[in-house]
């Protein structure tokens, strides 16, 4: 059984809210997909319940998986999506900028999946990789590879990053005092830790509760990532908000007392913050309408003999499928690019997983939706010979040939908006 938690993982204190805050139903791993050749870890649902620590806010999941069950064996890859290669390839140009990289220092990436940040920066930087899955075999042989979880037992390196890069990592740490400490021990005085996770205020005034998952243990607000990062003696430097993943909160931290004067007035953006994050009430109301409006569609599609399909068999589809009971009666199969899970089926809910572009329904439904922009374009030919496609979030979107345009500039304006 997964662990309780007792105290908060943040501050340690031992109240919390969790009578009013959201929960789903337990839940199968959201990252695994079923069928010969993959052998799923556990066939055992999991409760989903979030918590607020009373003390310092920070929203959490009650329940611990075993880390090992979540990421040993891991499907999701960065360089999947190009939406996802620009947006690291940005991030290495600024953190270089910001840290003032100069050849030969060392960058440290904690949880590298396939290396694609770490491979925009130039080959003259001396790349250290965190990686506990199987990607971590296949990373080229420039990378100084650790297949462990950060920070490992015995950590010696024969000199200080000048750069330490978290890009959704941080949110699934069990400890992150013992991360951040870690981090603080092996920091070039002078160097940047980088930390990007989802930003989950602006999650919730999407009602975009298919971020939450097992692997993510935190639900970071801008309030909470800085008050823990500062309890560890960290600074903020800088922040951007960006729309990866719908709403993403990317923050710079340096050593207390470092070099660096904060860009930002981090206290006024955090008490703007607070003003603008909705309650628990107005978020599973606006969660519970975003399930019935996809249920609904599905089954008016299914009522005219309609058959749908999905666009793509993501770890937020496999969450979305659970939470709103959609199984392989009420849609034909997912059509997904990464070829490791065709002829897989999603766990759960049964539904088959083909290759994108081989499926024959008219009617498609997206299920990692934060990367609509994207997808449209690469569905025109399907648009274009009558076919539908349909986004859950952050607003019930029907799309054709007529009215893309207007449907995928509505989208960007929507998450530039929140972000
Ligand atoms: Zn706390």
């Amino acid at each position: 059984m997964p662990k309780k938690i007792r105290n908060c993982r943040g501050c340690g204190r031992a109240v919390f809210f969790h009578e009013d805050v959201f929960k789903l139903e337990p839940q199968y791993i959201a990252t695994y997909f079923v069928g010969a050749g993959a052998e799923v870890p556990t066939w055992k649902r999991f409760p989903l319940q979030l918590l607020e620590c009373q003390g310092c806010h920070l929203v959490q999941l009650w329940h611990t998986v075993d880390r090992e069950l979540l990421f040993r064996d891991y499907w999701y890859r960065s360089s999947i999506s190009q939406t996802m290669r620009d947006h690291l390839q940005r991030l290495a140009e600024e953190a270089t900028e910001l840290a003032e990289l100069v050849p030969g220092d060392r960058i440290v990436d904690i949880g590298a999946n396939d290396g694609t940040l770490l491979s925009y920066f130039p080959p003259v930087m001396r790349k250290v990789a965190y990686e506990p899955s199987q990607f971590a075999l296949s990373l080229p042989p420039e990378i100084e590879v650790h297949r462990e979880f950060f920070p490992e037992a015995c950590m010696a390196w024969p000199g200080p990053p000048r750069l330490i890069t978290a890009i959704a990592t941080f949110y699934s740490v069990e400890e992150p005092q013992g991360f951040l400490k870690s981090a603080h021990a092996v920091l070039a005085q002078d160097g940047l830790l980088c930390i990007e996770v989802a930003d989950w205020p602006k999650l919730m005034r999407m009602g975009a509760f298919d971020t939450i998952c097992h692997e993510h243990l935190f639900y970071f607000s801008l309030g909470s990532l800085v008050e823990l990062a500062r309890s560890c003696h960290f600074e903020p430097i800088t922040v951007r908000f960006t729309p990866l993943n719908g709403a993403s909160l990317r923050v710079y931290f340096q050593l207390e007392g470092g070099p660096r004067s904060p860009e930002v007035d981090f206290d006024s953006l955090i008490s703007q913050e607070r003003l603008v994050t909705p309650p628990w009430s107005v978020f599973t109301g606006r969660a519970q309408t975003v399930c019935d409006e996809v249920l609904e569609f599905l089954l008016e599609k299914q009522v005219q003999g309609v058959p749908v399909s999905l666009l793509g068999a993501s770890t937020k589809g496999n969450v979305f499928l659970q939470a709103a009971g959609i199984h392989h009666g009420l849609v034909l199969e997912a059509e997904e690019r990464d070829q490791r899970k065709w002829g897989l089926k999603t766990l759960g809910t049964g539904i088959p997983i083909v290759p994108e572009g081989t499926g024959e329904t008219t009617v498609k439904l997206v299920m990692p939706w934060h990367f609509l922009p994207e997808i449209v374009e690469r569905e025109m030919d399907f648009l274009t010979r009558g076919g539908e496609i349909v986004c859950s979030l952050p607003t019930f979107r029907r799309i054709t040939i007529e009215n893309w345009k207007e449907k995928a500039a509505s989208f960007k304006l929507e998450l530039a908006h929140a972000s």
